[in-house]
């Protein structure tokens, strides 16, 4: 069951589109990788379009940790959660 399912639509009825990338502050940022929702953590996790490693929507909201790159939350379908506009 997903956002959208559990609030009856209200939640989660945003569909995020296929574009790779969004632009950030005037900056082109690539969104994470294969988003999935945790419900054991709570946590919204995905990996480093750039490098792969492992990122979590809690301490790498714009840059990955490990390599550095620009990385973007917005405009994403995170599996079990719904969309992210
Ligand atoms: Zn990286």
């Amino acid at each position: 069951m997903n956002i959208a399912e559990m609030t009856g639509g209200e939640l989660g009825v945003y569909q995020a589109t296929k574009a790779p990338y969004v632009i950030h502050k005037g900056k082109k940022a690539l969104k994470v990788a294969e988003p999935y929702y945790s419900k054991k953590e709570r946590m919204i996790t995905a990996f480093c379009p750039h490098c792969g490693l492992e990122l979590n929507r809690v301490w790498n909201m714009e840059y990955c940790g490990s390599c550095g790159g620009p990385v973007s939350w917005h405009d994403i379908s995170v599996r079990d959660y719904g969309d992210i506009p």
